[in-house]
């Protein structure tokens, strides 16, 4: 197995460099407490260098073929692949996440997104229409889409890996360069792949610049240099970067914060919807923005469903993240898990009961106990917040009409799932509800091809689809006189 870096650089136009002042955060593994590695901070030159190594680059590469790009993209996917274990275990030492699910998940379905985006610009086909004007004219409309530049691309730190797919898929394909910034808690699985691509990666296409949010993330929020801003992470930050591409009049994308519901009904099927409520809530130990942290079951089979899922939520595998038999891993930190446990106790005063969990797990400081919390109504607080852990807030509901108003009673608007037997009732509550998506006797899963975003304060764009490519190039139309000299029809 190969060992990590004790000290891992900026990659800057396709080099390791030291940041400009030397200065370095030490990394941990968030389930041992072990130090991991150290990460260079970059600094506002250090930005600055990335940015313009990003635009020289961008300059050659907006003019690549589709092919050279889609040929890049299955590169990438194929050394991915390749390297699967062992990216694997890196994100499971640096995040806390279970192996099983860095195996079985971010890794393999990062080599899909890139695939899926080789496949989509290949089936690429152009348009051009003629168009007659009152006058008389007769033209030709071609409409191009360009690349859109240099984009400064932030992400968070509970998918690592797969938010970097996300976000670098669609650069190459739509043939961008990057500033890329992940989270400082967690950057050492896309410093890897850079190792790892750095000989099939033309230069500056992707730069990454590791550092704290508060630093290197500002220099990246601020920087004048960028065409785009892709942003994936809290709600409130990506308030602040929606207002700095204001400012700059560039695009900004953003995928945020959610509080999603996970709905119940009588008649669904009891072991699916006790899988999806699990899925919904435990994977990635609750770290995920549209993690069904509402879960709506209606009363006729409510006291029953309430057994089984507690039930089930005792006998989960709690503990060392690479054991291949563990189903939950640790929170990202010691104070992530703080954080929780703080709105279970917030819970408590606010009359929830706890059904199952609510304390530290014994594995260690930065483990949450799988945590259900009964409450009385969506209005509380552990209902309308996001706790960003696994804990659910239960709610019972009577009929549709009151489930619809308390489901859509939340800031955010990202994803959602309903369990019934019911294909017209499952199609019309969908349709009610005021999400960027829906699951249907399912929960949490991300395939590459369906488009994912908020509505609300969830977000602005959809990625994961080719649709994401419109934010990441710009239209030119061409116009073009069909009538020449001949035409004559102009009035004099
Ligand atoms: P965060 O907003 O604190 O940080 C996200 C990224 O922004 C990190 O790289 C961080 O360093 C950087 N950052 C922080 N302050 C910054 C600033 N002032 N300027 C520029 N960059 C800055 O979020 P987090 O705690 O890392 O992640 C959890 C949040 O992410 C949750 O709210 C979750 O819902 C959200 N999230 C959303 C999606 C989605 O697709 N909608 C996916 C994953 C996570």
């Amino acid at each position: 197995m190969p060992k990590l870096d004790k000290v891992y650089q900026l990659f800057i136009n396709g080099e390791f460099v030291e940041a400009e002042n030397k200065a370095t955060i030490d990394v941990f593994n968030p389930a041992t407490g072990a130090k991991l590695a150290s990460i260079a901070e970059a600094s506002k030159k250090d930005v600055d260098k990335a940015v313009k190594a990003a635009r020289r680059a961008f300059e050659k590469f907006r003019f690549s073929t589709v092919a050279e790009r889609a040929k890049l993209l299955l590169d990438i996917a194929d050394i991915i692949e390749q390297n699967k274990k062992w990216l694997a275990q890196v994100e499971t030492m640096d995040n806390g996440k279970p192996i099983r699910e860095t195996m079985n998940v971010d890794i393999p379905f990062a080599v899909e997104h890139f695939r899926y985006f080789a496949g989509v610009i290949q089936g690429e086909e152009g348009t051009a229409n003629i168009l007659h004007d009152p006058l008389g004219g007769d033209f030709m409309s071609i409409v191009l889409r360009e690349p859109i530049g240099v984009v400064g691309q932030i992400v968070p730190w509970n998918f690592p890996f797969l938010m970097a797919a996300w976000k670098l898929a669609p650069v190459i394909a739509a043939g961008d360069t990057s500033v890329f910034k992940p989270s400082s808690e967690t950057s050492l699985s896309v410093l890897e792949l850079m190792k790892l691509i750095q000989k099939v990666l033309p230069k500056g296409i992707v730069n990454v610049v590791t550092g704290k949010g508060s630093t290197t993330g500002e220099f990246v929020r601020t920087h004048k240099g960028l065409d785009k801003l892709a942003f994936t992470g809290s709600t409130e930050i990506g308030r602040s970067i929606a207002l700095a591409a204001a400012e700059k009049i560039i695009p900004a994308t953003l995928e945020l914060g959610g509080k999603s519901a996970n709905i119940i009904f009588d008649d669904a099927d009891f072991d699916k919807a006790i899988d999806g409520v699990q899925l919904g809530i435990l994977f990635n130990q609750g770290q995920v923005c549209c993690a069904g942290s509402r879960i709506f079951v209606q009363e006729g089979i409510y006291d029953k469903f309430i057994k089984a899922i507690v039930a089930k939520f005792k006998k989960i595998k709690v503990g060392d993240p690479m054991n291949p038999e563990t189903q939950m891993g640790s929170q990202i930190n010691k104070k992530q898990a703080d954080k929780i446990l703080n709105y279970v106790e917030i819970g408590k005063k606010e009359g929830a009961k706890v059904l199952v969990g609510g304390k530290r797990a014994k594995a260690g400081d930065a483990f949450v106990e799988p945590t259900l919390l009964e409450v009385s109504s969506n209005s509380c607080t552990v209902a309308q917040e996001e706790i960003f852990g696994p804990v659910g807030a239960v709610i019972k509901f009577k009929d549709e009409a009151e489930l619809i108003k308390m489901v859509n009673d939340s800031e955010y608007g990202l994803g959602g799932g309903v369990f019934t037997n019911d294909i017209t009732r499952a199609l019309r509550v969908s349709r009610l509800m005021e999400t960027g998506r829906v699951w249907i006797n399912t929960y949490n899963q991300i395939p590459a091809g369906c488009p994912f975003g908020g509505y609300k304060a969830s977000g602005i764009g959809r990625e994961t689809h080719k649709m994401i490519l419109e934010h990441y190039s710009q239209i030119k139309n061409l116009v073009i006189d069909l009538k020449g000299k001949e035409s004559g029809f102009y009035p004099q």
